[in-house]
């Protein structure tokens, strides 16, 4: 059997997704900016699918939602507009990032770091949620913007973007949340409460690869990072991505739609397979399920080597993860058990299993079986599990 559970890295694409592109590639193939009908036969099916994408986040017609190439772009583009925008020119100096954003935040914020700009890294509590208070206590007059994620791909751990969005409006401070694992997960709604900037990324929500994009309120818009021709108003230039448009732009009808019919039956397989494995004991989860994208879960199984048991699984037929996609060839632990303080023995053992709509329950049993086995055999061969301290496991 093989079973995919690493959906936080990327996700099967929905075949009613593959249906909509298919024309896009070798029929209706013009590049929309032409003036020839096979330019004209794709301006209709780019407006729809630009309303769902609208439609989806619920952004006013008045803001804009900018196509870009991925979330990696999409943040980039706001780290390094901020810095053209307010920090050259003198008028800010500081920008907050929490420090288990994604690796596309977090290298944007160091490069912005060697530039001389000031960056505060937000702490996260021992639930794997970003502390609110640090936030407060540290933004000044001189902070031109906080990037916080609104749902952490690690652990799903949903960080509180309402009140965080409050507190950069008093202060009148730019907000940027990456919301690339909370799209499809539950209702995302930019009217809902005060954000700036908001990154998603197709392929996150069974759409394709190499599409995204970056909503911007009216008023906010960066400096672009690519300058061409006339695409996406000027702000980002480059031939549109038509397939790909297409593509995001059913895939996120579906991850609407999703929310209220599969999610709740995701959320269910996926407390099912944590129960299950959290029967074992020494074996612990961090993020309180209530505070969590119901997709998600990341265990930790003490004496286990993530990276083996990974081995194990993928021997088995079953994908899972030790930390985000771009890191799991270093053998490093994972960054959000480190930034929670964990113990270096700990931090190791965390193996990521997310789900989608389209795991079934014997995919979930199947794995459940050969997950237990695996921390089994594992901890059987483990000298450092056989020489622990009783205290330190939960065992009588
Ligand atoms: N942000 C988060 C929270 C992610 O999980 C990822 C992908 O793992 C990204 C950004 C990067 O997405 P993309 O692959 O579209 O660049």
């Amino acid at each position: 059997m093989r079973v995919y559970l690493d959906n936080n890295a990327t996700t099967m694409v929905d075949p009613q997704v593959k249906t909509a592109m298919d024309p896009f590639f070798c029929e209706k193939y013009g590049n929309p900016n032409s003036l020839h009908d096979f330019a004209r036969d794709t301006h209709e099916p780019l407006k729809t699918a630009m309303e769902k994408i609208y439609a989806g986040i619920h952004a006013p017609k008045s803001d804009s939602v900018i196509i870009t190439s991925c979330a990696t772009e999409s943040n980039n583009w706001v780290l390094k507009s901020i810095y053209f925008d307010y920090i050259m020119n003198g008028r800010k100096d500081h920008i907050m990032v929490s420090e288990v954003e994604h690796p596309s935040v977090i290298a944007g914020a160091k490069f912005l770091e060697s530039l001389g700009v000031k960056v505060t890294y937000l702490p996260i509590n021992s639930e794997g949620i970003v502390d609110v208070k640090y936030l407060r206590d540290n933004i000044t007059p001189k902070t031109a913007l906080v990037s916080v994620m609104w749902a952490n791909n690690e652990t799903g751990a949903i960080f509180p973007v309402e009140e965080i969005g409050e507190i950069c409006k008093e202060h009148g401070v730019l907000f940027h949340t990456d919301a690339v694992q909370a799209i499809g997960k539950f209702r995302v709604d930019v009217q809902s409460f005060n954000v700036d900037y908001l990154t998603f990324s197709a392929h996150k929500f069974h759409g394709p690869k190499g599409v995204g994009a970056l909503y911007v309120k009216k008023g906010k818009e960066p400096t672009p990072l690519f300058h061409g021709g006339s695409q996406m108003g000027g702000l980002r230039s480059g031939t549109l991505n038509v397939p790909g448009i297409v593509g995001m732009g059913k895939a996120m009808e579906l991850a609407d739609d999703c929310i209220d019919f599969e999610m709740p039956d995701v959320r269910e397989l996926r407390d099912y397979l944590e129960d299950s494995l959290l029967e074992l004991k020494d074996t612990f989860v961090v993020t309180p399920r209530e505070k969590r994208t119901p997709n998600t879960t990341l265990i930790s199984f003490r004496g286990v080597e993530g990276e083996a048991m990974l081995w194990d699984l993928n021997r088995a037929g079953i994908a899972a993860s030790t930390g985000s996609a771009c890191a799991s060839e270093d053998l490093e632990s994972n960054p959000v058990m480190e930034a929670i303080g964990a113990a270096e023995d700990l931090a190791h053992t965390a193996v990521r299993f997310s789900l989608s709509r389209f795991t079934t329950k014997e995919e979930i049993d199947y794995t459940i079986d050969v997950t237990k086995k695996a921390v089994e055999r594992l901890r059987s061969i483990s000298s450092s599990y056989a020489y622990m301290p009783k205290s330190q496991t939960n065992e009588a």
